[in-house]
C-alpha cells in the first residue's frame, strides 16, 4: 500500500522550501498543501512503497503497510532512523512486537571523501573513466571489423501457438 500521511503529526516540516519528505521521494511524488501545511502523496497509484519517506520524516508523520513476507495484512512497520543506525519497530496482528536494529554506516557521519584514492581529473577527450587507469582493449573492440552473412530472419523465432501465415 502506497504511503500516507497522518495529518496530526504531520507539521510541514515548519514551514521549508521543500519537506524532507518532496526532498527524498525518488518519484517526485509528496507535495505540500501549503495552505493546510500538510503533505499528501498526490499520486498514491505510482508510489514504489520504498519507505524513503517514512524513514525521513522528523515527525513519524508517514506509514506504508508493510510486506506481507515479514508482517502480513494488519501488522504496523516503523523506523527509527539516527546518524548510527534504524531500528524497526514491527506489530503483527496478533499485538506481538519485534524490533530489529541495523548499523547505517561503517565511518563516522561526515568523514567520508568521495575523492579519495581517485586521480585529478585530467584531458576531457581522455576516453579513460575517471577511475580507469588504462584502456581496456579499446582497439580491439572498437576497430574490430564484423562480418555479418545475409540471412532470413523471418523465423528465428515462431511463437507454436500461433500459426505461420
Ligand atoms: S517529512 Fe513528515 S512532517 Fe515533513 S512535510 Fe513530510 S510528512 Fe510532514
Ligand atoms: S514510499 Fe517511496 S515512492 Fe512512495 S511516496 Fe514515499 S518516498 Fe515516494
Amino acid at each position: 500500500m502506497p504511503s500516507y500521511v497522518d495529518t496530526e503529526k504531520c507539521d510541514g516540516c515548519k514551514g521549508g522550501e521543500k519537506t524532507a519528505c518532496m526532498y527524498v521521494c525518488p518519484n517526485d511524488l509528496m507535495v505540500l498543501d501549503e495552505a493546510e501545511m500538510k503533505a499528501y502523496n498526490q499520486e498514491p497509484n505510482a508510489c514504489w512503497e520504498c519507505y524513503s519517506c517514512v524513514k525521513i520524516c522528523p515527525q513519524g508523520a508517514i506509514a506504508v503497510r508493510p510486506y506481507a513476507d515479514f508482517a502480513p495484512l494488519g501488522g504496523t512497520s516503523i523506523p527509527l532512523l539516527s546518524a548510527e543506525d534504524i531500528m524497526w519497530t514491527v506489530q503483527f496482528r496478533d499485538g506481538s512486537v519485534k524490533r530489529f536494529k541495523f548499523p547505517n554506516r561503517t565511518t563516522p557521519e561526515g568523514s567520508i571523501n568521495p575523492y579519495s584514492n581517485f586521480p585529478e581529473p585530467g584531458d576531457i577527450k581522455d576516453e579513460r573513466q575517471y577511475s580507469e587507469t588504462a584502456l581496456l582493449n579499446p582497439e580491439k573492440t572498437i576497430r574490430q571489423l564484423v562480418e555479418q552473412e545475409e540471412m532470413d530472419h523471418t523465423y528465428v523465432w515462431q511463437n507454436p501457438n500461433v500459426q505461420a501465415r
